[in-house]
């Protein structure tokens, strides 16, 4: 029998941070000023090995995951990715069924490891791209990476068969909102598809303010003035993005309004830290320790029993709550836990 929680969400989606270190400095998610020389990442055998990752991800699949997302920190700085993707790619569902297997990246090594992952056993990648203006992106991921590099990997993911290509953006107001029609003019011509996500307030270090979050509804908006949506039903309980499809033929775009209008009753997503925690919610303080019975020699079904039993109690919709909390609650960092 598969796990439901308290309020009737079964298990299907498991993100899995592979590391919690990142190249870039989106201050966003790691500000340069926390995340400088002196902040200490976890020491390697603090982090679950490629083994280790693959027998929970096997754990989860049998409790009913059906998606798998690679995400970090950036997943693609840990190494033997794609050996670990070899080994995902392998799981079964209990009906023997493939997995939908998916990686959200920075882009910024996709050149190189586009086509080994997709050999690997990829499906898809989702690649974060704040602007398509140079000095914007720049400064938007703190570290002066040039767009140039993330454009070619994007192709390199395309010309790899793992198209097509997701590209998520967060927008802050001030900073980068003024870009909204030069990206959508971009992916409608090159077949991409936007993901506009609404800045959250994720974790303690990022200095949130409602007043910095541009609403789903703005951008859909805008964007439909000048080339006009409607919206697409969901496909399936649970679906992260609202969809909108353009009326004359050029692809589509979703909206994730976590902010404005909260999902949290169709969340079927967990999440595992790259130490090995388990959370049952982006926001989640505290995690489940996994890595611990890992180690200590537990069978895959009293590990199953133990997520079974986490999931069974689970009670968290805190994006719905949001408005209510005080924000000064304790929360995990978005690069510990990978969106
Ligand atoms: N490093 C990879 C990347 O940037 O795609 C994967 C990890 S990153 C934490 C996953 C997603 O979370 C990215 O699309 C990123 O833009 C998004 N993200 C990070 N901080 C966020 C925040 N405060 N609000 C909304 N989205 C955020
Ligand atoms: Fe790194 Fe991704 Fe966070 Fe940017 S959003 S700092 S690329 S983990
Ligand atoms: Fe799921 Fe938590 Fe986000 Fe709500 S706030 S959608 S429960 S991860």
């Amino acid at each position: 029998m598969f796990p439901m929680d308290r309020l009737g969400r079964p298990l299907r989606d498991l993100r899995i941070s592979v590391t919690d270190r990142c190249n870039f400095r989106c201050p966003y998610c790691m500000p340069q000023e926390v995340f400088g020389r002196d902040y200490r990442f976890l020491p390697r055998d603090e982090i679950l090995s490629l083994e280790e990752i693959a027998r929970v991800a096997g754990v989860f699949v049998s409790l009913g995951v059906q998606k798998l997302r690679i995400t970090g920190g950036e997943p693609t700085v840990r190494r033997g990715l794609p050996e670990l993707v070899a080994m995902l790619a392998s799981l079964r569902t209990p009906e023997g069924g493939p997995l939908d297997l998916a990686m959200t990246t920075n882009g910024s090594a996709l050149r190189a490891l586009a086509r080994p992952l997709a050999d690997a056993g990829l499906g898809r990648v989702t690649v974060s791209l704040d602007s398509l203006d140079d000095a914007t992106f720049q400064r938007m991921n703190g570290v002066d990476f040039p767009i140039a590099k993330v454009l070619d990997g994007i192709d390199a993911a395309l010309e790899a068969g793992l198209g097509p290509v997701k590209v998520n953006v967060v927008l802050k107001r001030g900073e980068n909102d003024g870009g909204i029609l030069d990206l959508a003019s971009w992916a409608r011509d090159a077949g991409h598809i936007l993901r506009f996500i609404e800045y959250m307030d994720v974790g303690t270090t990022n200095g949130w303010r409602l007043d910095d979050v541009v609403p789903a509804m703005e951008v859909v908006e805008a964007i439909s003035a000048r080339w006009p949506l409607e919206a697409v039903p969901a496909r399936y309980t649970g679906e992260v993005a609202e969809r909108w499809r353009y009326l004359d033929g050029g692809g589509e775009i979703g909206v994730i309004a976590s902010v404005t209008r909260p999902f949290c009753g169709d969340c079927t997503r967990a999440r595992i830290s790259a130490e090995g925690k388990l959370y049952t919610c982006l926001f989640s303080a505290v995690g489940h320790d996994l890595r611990e019975p890992l180690r200590a020699g537990e069978s895959d079904a009293a590990l199953a029993e133990r997520v079974a039993a986490i999931w069974g109690v689970r009670d968290d919709r805190y994006s719905e709550r949001r408005a209510a909390a005080t924000g000064h609650l304790p929360k995990i960092e978005m690069f510990a836990l990978g969106g």
